[in-house]
């Protein structure tokens, strides 16, 4: 069987001695040793000046609205996991939908001024499958028209944009470490600025708002533990070879796709991947059920990867986007993960050649 993710396990041996570790000094969570280390790590890995380990990938936008005092609508992505347009309704602001590029699906920044209103205080877009959306078109508009930028950076870790990480642009940055990501700590996220002030209240808002007996402002529990900091303790280390053996496969999966003609999402110049995802386009949504499903017989799982559009959501009252809704019911996930093999690969790709060639 080929399961569309799995996730990442280090050395049980090396995490057994972090478990060790936490055993010893008792102390489990709330800003613990291990949690510290991993901040300051990630920090010189992204090259950022305040990085917050949370709960999870979601609590990080929430605190990063709240943090950033957002009101009214806020223009953001339809082609994202649902968690992004959760965040702004959650926090009380309504989403707005700038439709997508149909050449890397990440928002279109011709269409995002036209959306701008008195009541428009943020951009919040989502670096889709790790590419880089155009953050020097989206900061000139937001600048002009004095707006914040928030990145859901969910799969953009390690990706470099201009020699920079990915993640280190924008007003806030935020990252999902959830265990089927590329870098994960089973469940976990953080929220990245280089604004000292902003990271002082976002520390504030992880953890209830208070430091000790000192009561400052609200504040909601985006804390996590010694445990999930130990697990990206170990796999921090591993990126490079993470890193590498996925772009193996991908490598691999481009072959093969490129012959059977099927469409797979480009990319910015200056780009340095992460090869998070790898992603094709059918060409209508019956074809994709049907590829789906007949992996599926043949024991190779898949997913729709991100569907719906995220303007047709029921409750997210969403204005038209073409571009997306042509793409999101088209567009599957293919299997990636550090322990598939290239002859995997291969198998998958004789399958969907079979598939294509198929007369249904
Ligand atoms: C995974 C993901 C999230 C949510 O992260 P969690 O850690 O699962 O809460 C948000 N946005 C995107 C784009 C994601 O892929």
């Amino acid at each position: 069987m080929i399961t569309v993710t799995k996730p990442y396990l280090p050395d049980i041996a090396e995490y057994e001695k972090y478990v060790k570790k936490i055993f010893a000094s008792g102390w489990l969570t709330n800003n613990g040793p291990l949690v510290q280390e991993l901040e300051k790590k990630l920090k010189e890995y992204l090259g950022v000046k305040h990085l917050f380990f949370t709960g999870n990938g979601t609590i990080a936008i929430q605190i990063a609205i709240k943090a950033l005092e957002l009101k009214g609508e806020i223009i953001t992505t339809p082609f994202s996991y649902v968690a992004t347009t959760n965040s702004i309704l959650w926090e009380g602001c309504t989403p707005v939908f700038a439709d997508i590029k149909n050449t890397d699906f990440n928002i279109d920044p011709g269409k995002i001024e036209s959306l701008i209103t008195e009541n428009t205080s943020a951009i919040l877009a989502t670096h889709v499958y790790g590419n880089p959306c155009d953050v020097v078109a989206i900061k000139a508009i937001a600048d002009k028209n004095n707006l914040k930028v928030i990145y859901d950076g969910a799969h953009a870790f390690g990706t470099r944009f201009n020699n920079q990480q990915v993640l280190a642009f924008g007003d806030i940055a935020t990252c999902s470490f959830h265990a089927t990501k590329l870098f994960h700590t089973i469940e976990g996220g953080c929220i990245i600025t280089n604004d000292d002030d902003l990271a002082e209240k976002i520390m504030l808002y992880r953890q209830f708002g208070h430091i000790g007996d000192e009561y400052y402002s609200i504040g909601v529990n985006g804390k996590n533990s010694e445990f999930h900091a130990a697990m990206g303790l170990c796999i921090l280390p591993q990126m490079e070879a993470i890193i590498s053996k996925r772009a193996l496969l991908i490598n691999e999966y481009n072959t093969i796709i490129s012959e059977l003609k099927l469409q797979t999402p480009g990319a910015l110049a200056n780009t340095s991947y992460n090869y998070a995802y790898y992603p094709v386009l059918f060409e209508n949504e019956q074809q994709l059920v049907k590829a789906k499903e007949y992996l599926a017989n043949c024991s190779i799982f898949t997913r729709r990867y991100f569907y719906p559009s995220l303007n047709k959501l029921p409750f997210a009252k969403g204005n038209g986007c073409p571009v997306s809704e042509n793409i999101s019911p088209r567009v599957l996930a293919l299997p990636l993960y550090h322990e598939l093999e290239v002859t995997e690969v291969q198998t998958i790709g004789e399958y969907l050649k079979k598939f294509l060639h198929k007369k249904w």
